[in-house]
Parts: structure tokens; C-alpha cells; sequence
């Protein structure tokens, strides 16, 4: 048995190391030490060794190499490695049970730190050394089963040695404190600028339960745990459980103790505490939590939330065959929060603006808004009651989710056309980067628990839903639904995988889905599908479908669609078709009348890009008014939106149609997403010749249509439209003059962020009025969400001074609470602002490794599409790739990198092929 082979070390992106034996026989100990060669810029963070005890009477040759792996990884983390590896987890996983977490925190109102107690009890099934993972703060004492002990931290880990620990149970007692911040902390301080109060919740996922307490922070070692919070009497207190008892303890503190909760995984233990107020109770309902400056408006804008949750309850309950999975269902509204709701066992937190809404909404809006409020709640059995073992299976909670969601608006609102909806909303994000040379598989291979939040993105949140709605086609509804069923039954308070979920559905539906799983699940990328077909005389006589990766490989993808011979005044043909090889001749078509033109992707089942053929395209283009059917136009529009980022149809062909048919559009979405199509087009695509052409007739029309528009949320719509795209002089006198009330959208009151983004815009186009109109809106808001768009607002000055100051706040001010600098970003790198931007790239790009470190979950993505999508040269372009020729950049930052650098590739592509 040779070690000559290079072997992976866990938490290692393309690392490899070279194992030596060294014995060390004073203490009866092999080491196996590596040294470590990492891409990972001027760090070493793997060297280190583990240690293997062995009777010393054993001849080393026996030793297999296979064992010393194994065990070295598995018993003495002499030096842990860094964050959590997956053979540390799948360890801790097969010796630990039983785990109970009693955790009591003291919060003082403005203290940088909380003091917390801990009794953390578990058994143990083998006698051997037990790692902790506790990340941040400090270690005050700790006892391992009585007897006093001094742990080490290293490297975010606590090792309690064997002698200490015995086989059974063991109960481990710590005294710690942990920091409390306005950013970069899982235990966040919001203050209330409005009246000035304070609020402090937890945010623990992926893996930052262990910067707030000691734990064995994987999603499958779960715990029950009990909380006791000791606060101000003022403040409300939630957590995943009700409230079991109450004490007054000292002057102006109160002690709640909490139920002890079902087993949970640590990520999904929370608290949230402050002057929170209840919406009045009403039975049957989920308890609705908003800060107290916020209560009023809830009052008012807010019951409809407990609504659809109460109503999602029923109809998940019973299209899951399980009844709610936990004890109580409470929603607590968190401004600022940095997702749009985290699915906390019981406790749901969503972000408030994501419910409360800071400009008038539209009934799309308002929809998007239950979506929010069906994924958190899927999650209670999708993730909650069955939870992913390992985080490189985070699409089954967030695919299922998102698809579950649409799924039970369907049938809980079977008018409202849903499945339109998840085209428009989910199939372009997944599109967006599944084409890019940065995707990865919906499955991904995450070493090491500290890169599970390069996970997170639209391959798991939009690629993964689209996948299952087309295996609920394959497979058919009924089918699908007793999957799931099955699945949810044999996982319940438990663990499972991919392979489980797809076991389910072999089992119920007989049918094999391996290479279906394989290559929708462990593959990346996508088919782009083409249709050939001819006609001689009125008939059609010639139809073929072939895919071909969009990314060029040889990879042929297993597709189920529904394809469609489009005709003028009457109905289409519709018929299924299975595409499982790279070519398909479609026999029973032949001699079907002539049709003007075919779609492949009729009501959007199937994944992948699906552009019209040029006949079709032109036809298709001709026709487009007069296509009844809703769903249809949609998806006809957003396969030509997809020909002009192919660079196949010219941006401002798709400019022409789109001022020809958006005047008479009448659903809300759908003009909505071909306005935006609209200026991402005039910002990006066009030469500023053909921008000037077309922008005053946009200008003249969303003024025209947000006046006179019949539908309220059009007329929103237009107004939005008009914000966005005004940037002559006689747009932008139009946008003050809503500001100054002169011009106003009939039956809407427009919000504050209605007119902060007026607000923004006339800044970043510097209108000469911009700078007086900024301060009096200043005056008009000074809440503390005026604040925050006035620093929004200010981000889009065209001046090189505010672009440094700016981003030096961006990058070194660790008090700006995260959510204002992600809605700065945008402003920072204003479409028109590129050259003051550009220098700003190279400082963007080289911050990400820290960023990736220190950041919540969606910052990254979000800094780096800003930066990178502010310009629009050749040679920013040039600059990205060459950032990523440079080497020392983690393989997980490099997909990111390309994925966002594709925008810019598309848009330096478009303007190559149609200059003008
Ligand atoms: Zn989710």
C-alpha cells in the first residue's frame, strides 16, 4: 500500500497534499502530517496533523493506508482544521446522539456582548476525543461531567480529550461570551431610528450557531434545546417554542424560559428579542411579530400574511400527509433582515420590507409577498422536519420550497395564472447563470461547511424548482405527490439526501431515474433545443428537435415539453414529446397543416433554452399582438428577449416591438418585464445614438400610460418605468414634477422609496436640481428608512470623491448595516457611471475572498454582479478575466466570477455584432 497518491483534504478546493508517517513512540502515537499546497492566496490553512493511537506492539506495516486516513481524520484533531470538514461531520455524526442544548443568554440593552450559560449534554457511543465548533467570542470556564477542565480554542474549535469523556451519556457545561453587532455578527443589533429602540435577533445559517455558542454545528446532529433569554421586562421575546415560564429577576429584567424543542438542527435555533408587538390573536391563525414603530401599518397591510400561512398550513398538511410539524408558527417581521425570511423551526423570520412595502405595491407584488410566505412555510417539512444531511443537498430544501410555493398559490388562488408567474419570476434567474460558464450542478460538492454559502444562488433557488416541475411532467402529478409523501414519512425529525428523495419517486412510480438524476441533479448546464421543420404545399412535411449544451459539451439531457404548431386565427396543436437522445424526428406531426410558426416549450415544462426558429422568430414576431393566450405572448416574448442575449435578434429590433406592443399590454407582468428588458437593452446593447432615438419616445410613453393606463397596477408599473428610464431633460422635468405633486399617478399614493428612487435617479443623472431636491426629501424622511435611501441616494452622485468615500465605507465601516450597502451598490455603479466605477473593479474584485469570510449569505453575489455590470468596455472585460488568470483565487470565488462576468460578455458580444 503505497501513499503516493495524492488524497483531498476535507475543506480543501483543489488542494492536495502529501501525507508522510511520522511515529512518535513515547507516546505510542503515529502522525500522519501533510503539508499542504492550496490555491488560497499567502495561506496555508490546512497544514497541521492529525494523531492515531496504537497499541505499540502492532507492526507498522499492518497499518493500511486506508485506516490511517480514516482514523487520523476521525480521532485526534490535534490542530482541528478550519471550519467544519465533512469527515469531521460524518465522524461526529455516527458517534453522537441524543444531543440537548440548555442555553441561557443575558442581553443588556446596547452592550457589545451577551454572557451566555450552556449545558450541553449528549452520549457518546465510543470512548474518544469530542470537537466542538465555537467560531467567535470568548471561553469563560467550562466542565466536562463535573470536573473543571481548561479547553483550548483553536482554529474555531474546542477538543474535550477522551480521559475526560465516557462512553453514554456526558454533559459539558460552558460560560462564554459572544459579540452583538449592527453587521457581521449572527447575533445582529437593529436600532430603531424612528423611536429609538432596540432589537436583537440571531441568524445562525449556514453555520454560525457556533460564533454564538458551543455546538456541533451540522445540520444532522440536530438537538432539542432549551432557551432561556434574561432581557428588559419591555422587550418581546420569540423563540422556535412557546414561552414555559416567566420571572421577574432584577430591576427592569424579566427571565423567560422556553419549551424544550423537537429535535432541530442548530441552524434552524433562533431568537428574536425587543419592543416587538403581537397582531392581535385570532384562532387558527400564525402569530404575527412587527417592531412597535411598525405596528400601526401591520395593523393594516399585514393580516392577509397570516392568511395565507394559516390557509398554506391546510393545504400542505394535507398534500404531505403530515400535519404541522412543530408545536406553534409564529412569522416575526425583521427590517434589514438579510434574506427575504429564514425558515427558523416555529419561527419564521421574514424581512420586513418584504412585507411591509416601501413603495405602492401592485397585485404582483402582493402575490410575490405570498410566495415569500409559502416557501418559509414548505420549510417546515421541507428542511425543518426533514433536513439535508450536508449542505451540498441545500436544493432539497430551497428546490422544493420555492416549487412547493407556487405550487399551493395554484391551488389556493387557481385564477391568478401561477404558473405564468414562476416563468416570469424563477426560470430567468436559473437561465441567467446555468448558461454561464460559472454554473455548477444543482447537487455541489461542499468539502467543508464554511463554503456552504457558495451554495446558495439560482442554481438551488430557480434551476432546482424548474427541474422538479418538469419531473412532476415525467412523472405526472399524482405520482409526484406520493413521492414526496413517502420521502417526508421515511425522514421525519431526520436526515436525508438526494438519493433518498429520488429513491421516492422510483418506488412510487416504478420508473428508473438515474440518468434523469444524473443529469439534471450531478450535472451542470442546460440544452438549448432547436426545432427544424419544413412544408410543402399547405402541409408540414419535415419536423426534427435537436439540443445541443449550451456551453458546448456533448452532453444530451433526458426532456419531457410540450410542443406547439401555432397557427394564425386558430388554436395551436399541442402535443408531448420526449426528447431523450440529441435528435428527434416527430413522424406523427408530418402532414398536420402548415403552421406559421412552433414553439417547443409550450407552458414552460421543460428546462432549457428554447429559441424560436427564424421562420418561427418572424413569424412569431408578426403574430405576437394578436396571441390571446397569456401564458403564451409571455413565453413567446421571453424567448425573443432570449434571441437579443444570444445576439441572434438586434437589440433594437426588440426596442421597436416592444414600443409597438407594450402600450397595449394589459398584464401587469408582462409589461413589467419587457420594460425592464426595455432598459437593460437602452442602458446596455445600444449605441447612444439608438439610445437617444428611442428613450424620449419610452419617456412619452410610461408618462402617457401612468396617467392613463385603466389598470391601477399598470399605471404603477409605467410610473416605475418612467423612473428607470427618464434621462432627457423632458423625462427628468417629469420625474420632479411627481416629486413636486404637479404630476401624479391616479389612484396611487406613492411611498417613500417610490420617491427615493426618483430621488436616485435624478441624482445619478445629475440633473442640475438634483442636490436641492435630495435635501428636501431629507427633510420630508427623516425616519430611519429615509436614511437609509438618502445614503442609498447619495451613492449615485457623479463625483470621484463621493465614489471613494463610499467605497471605502463599503469595505471598512463595520457599523453600516449590511442591507444599506447592498441597496448602495446599485447606485454606486449606476448604468451612466462607468468610467467613475472603473477603478473600483480591481479593489471589488480582490475584497472578495474577504467578503465571502464575513459576509452574510447573498452579500457576494450581490457586490459582484454591482461592480462588474457597472461596466460595459471591452476593457473591463479584459480586466475580470484577467483577475482570474492571476491565480490565487478559491475555485468557488472563480464560478462566481464567471458567472458574473457573463452579462458583460453578452454585453460587449451584442454591441460587436449590431454597432449601431
Ligand atoms: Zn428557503
Amino acid at each position: 500500500m503505497s501513499f503516493a497518491a495524492n488524497v483531498p483534504i476535507p475543506g480543501s478546493t483543489g488542494a492536495t497534499f502529501q501525507p508522510q508517517i511520522v511515529v512518535d513512540a513515547t507516546r505510542n502515537t503515529v502522525y500522519m502530517a501533510w503539508a499542504a499546497t492550496t490555491t488560497a492566496k499567502g495561506t496555508d490553512r490546512y497544514a497541521g496533523h492529525a494523531g492515531l493511537y496504537f497499541p505499540s506492539a502492532m507492526p507498522l506495516r499492518i497499518i493500511s493506508a486506508s485506516l490511517i486516513i480514516l482514523t487520523a481524520l476521525s480521532a485526534s484533531f490535534a490542530q482541528a482544521p478550519r471550519g467544519i470538514p465533512r469527515e469531521l461531520a460524518r465522524q461526529r455524526a455516527a458517534q453522537i446522539t441524543n444531543v440537548r442544548y440548555r442555553l441561557a443568554f443575558v442581553l443588556i440593552p446596547k452592550a457589545a456582548t451577551t454572557s451566555g450559560n450552556e449545558e450541553l449534554r449528549f452520549n457518546l457511543k465510543t470512548l474518544q476525543p469530542v470537537v466542538l465548533d465555537f467560531r467567535d467570542g470568548r471561553l469563560v470556564s467550562a466542565s466536562v461531567n463535573g470536573a473543571t477542565i481548561s479547553l483550548k480554542l483553536g482554529n474555531g474549535h474546542l477538543e474535550v480529550p477522551r480521559e475526560r469523556l465516557r462512553a453514554g451519556e456526558n454533559t459539558i457545561r460552558f460560560r462564554f461570551t459572544v459579540p452583538i453587532a449592527a453587521a457581521g455578527k449572527p447575533l445582529t443589533r437593529f436600532e430603531d431610528h424612528d423611536d429609538g429602540s432596540e432589537y436583537i435577533y440571531s441568524l445562525f445559517v449556514p453555520m454560525d450557531a457556533s460564533m454564538a455558542f458551543p455546538c456541533f454545528d451540522q445540520a444532522d446532529l440536530k438537538g432539542r434545546f432549551t432557551l432561556e433569554l434574561t432581557a428588559p421586562e419591555s422587550w418581546t421575546v420569540i423563540s422556535n417554542t412557546a414561552v414555559a415560564s416567566v420571572a421577574a429577576v432584577d430591576t427592569g429584567q424579566r427571565h423567560t424560559q422556553f419549551a424544550e424543542t423537537l429535535p432541530i438542527s442548530t441552524y434552524l435555533f433562533a431568537f428574536a428579542t425587543g419592543p416587538f408587538r403581537r397582531l392581535p390573536t385570532s384562532p387558527g391563525m400564525p402569530e404575527l411579530y412587527v417592531r412597535k414603530s411598525k405596528f400601526d401599518r401591520a395593523q393594516t397591510e399585514a393580516p392577509e400574511v397570516r392568511q395565507i400561512a394559516a390557509r398554506g398550513v391546510q393545504y400542505l398538511s394535507d398534500f404531505f400527509a403530515q400535519p404541522f410539524p412543530f408545536p406553534k408558527y409564529d412569522m416575526v417581521l425583521i427590517p434589514g433582515l438579510a434574506y427575504g425570511g429564514m425558515e427558523h423551526a416555529g419561527a419564521t423570520f421574514l424581512r420586513e420590507e418584504s412585507v411591509l412595502f416601501r413603495t405602492a405595491p401592485t397585485h404582483s407584488d402582493l402575490l410575490n409577498r405570498d410566495i415569500l410566505v409559502l416557501h418559509e412555510l414548505t420549510h417546515q417539512w421541507f428542511g425543518n422536519l426533514v433536513t439535508m444531511r450536508w449542505f451540498d443537498d441545500l436544493w432539497l430544501k430551497e428546490g422544493f420550497a420555492q416549487y412547493m410555493a407556487y405550487q399551493a398559490l395554484a391551488a389556493l388562488q387557481p385564477e391568478e395564472n401561477v404558473w405564468k408567474r414562476f416563468y416570469e419570476s424563477i426560470k430567468p434567474d436559473a437561465y441567467a447563470i446555468d448558461s454561464t460558464k460559472g454554473t455548477t450542478p444543482i447537487y455541489q460538492e461542499i468539502p467543508n461547511l464554511e463554503d456552504a454559502k457558495s451554495a446558495y444562488g439560482a442554481i438551488v433557488y430557480s434551476k432546482a424548482p424548474a427541474v422538479l416541475k418538469q419531473l412532476a411532467f415525467v412523472l405526472g402529478a399524482e405520482k409526484f405527490r406520493q413521492g414526496l409523501q413517502l420521502y417526508l414519512k421515511e425522514h421525519a425529525y431526520g436526515n436525508a439526501e438526494w438519493n433518498d428523495l429520488v429513491h421516492a419517486f422510483e418506488r412510487v412510480s416504478g420508473r428508473p431515474l438515474d440518468n434523469w438524476a444524473e443529469m439534471w441533479i450531478r450535472h451542470r448546464g442546460m440544452p438549448q433545443v432547436e426545432v427544424s421543420w419544413s412544408c410543402e404545399g399547405n402541409h408540414l412535411s419535415e419536423l426534427s428537435l435537436s439540443q445541443h449544451d449550451v456551453l458546448g459539451s456533448a452532453d444530451v439531457w433526458p426532456l419531457a415539453m410540450q410542443l406547439g404548431l401555432n397557427y394564425v386565427n386558430r388554436d395551436p396543436v399541442l402535443m408531448r414529446v420526449d426528447l431523450n437522445g440529441k435528435t428527434l424526428e416527430v413522424p406523427n406531426l408530418k402532414r398536420a397543416d402548415c403552421p406559421s410558426f412552433i414553439f417547443a416549450n409550450e407552458e414552460d415544462y421543460a428546462y432549457g433554452r428554447f429559441l424560436l426558429d427564424p421562420r418561427s422568430r418572424e413569424a412569431a414576431v408578426r403574430q405576437l399582438g394578436e396571441v390571446h393566450d397569456l401564458f403564451r405572448r409571455t413565453l413567446l416574448g421571453g424567448s425573443l428577449w432570449d434571441s437579443v442575449r444570444t445576439a441572434e435578434l438586434a437589440p433594437e429590433d426588440y426596442l421597436a416591438l416592444a414600443l409597438k406592443l407594450v402600450p397595449a399590454e394589459a398584464d401587469e407582468t408582462l409589461a413589467r418585464s419587457v420594460l425592464s428588458h426595455s432598459a437593460t437593452a437602452l442602458h446596455r446593447y445600444v449605441s447612444p445614438a439608438t439610445r437617444s432615438k428611442y428613450v424620449p419616445q419610452f419617456e412619452a410613453l410610461a408618462a402617457e400610460r401612468m396617467s392613463q393606463a385603466t389598470d391601477r397596477d399598470l399605471r404603477i408599473v409605467w410610473f416605475r418605468g418612467l423612473a428607470a428610464i427618464a434621462e432627457t431633460p423632458e423625462g427628468l422635468a417629469r420625474s420632479k414634477e411627481i416629486l413636486n405633486g404637479r404630476l401624479s399617478v391616479p389612484g396611487v399614493e406613492l411611498r417613500p422609496l417610490d420617491r427615493w428612487n426618483v430621488v436616485t435617479a435624478l441624482v445619478a443623472h445629475g440633473d442640475p436640481e438634483a442636490e436641492a431636491i435630495l435635501a428636501s426629501e431629507k427633510k420630508r424622511d427623516p425616519t430611519g428608512d429615509g436614511q437609509k435611501y438618502a445614503y442609498v441616494a447619495e451613492a449615485a452622485r457623479h463625483e470621484r470623491a463621493v465614489k471613494q468615500r463610499y467605497f471605502k465605507d463599503f469595505s471598512q465601516n463595520p457599523s453600516r448595516p449590511e442591507d444599506w450597502i447592498e441597496q448602495a451598490l446599485y447606485a454606486f455603479n449606476y448604468w451612466n457611471q462607468s468610467e467613475l466605477t472603473a477603478p473600483y473593479l480591481q479593489d471589488a474584485l480582490e475584497a472578495l475572498p474577504q467578503i465571502k469570510r464575513e459576509r452574510k449569505i447573498f452579500f457576494l453575489v450581490d457586490w459582484l454582479t454591482a461592480f462588474i455590470d457597472g461596466q460595459q468596455s471591452p476593457a473591463s472585460r479584459a480586466q475580470v478575466y484577467a483577475y482570474l488568470e492571476s491565480g490565487g483565487i478559491d475555485d468557488d470565488l472563480r464560478l462566481k466570477i464567471l458567472q458574473s462576468v457573463d452579462e458583460l460578455d453578452r454585453t460587449v458580444a451584442i454591441r460587436q455584432k449590431f454597432p449601431n
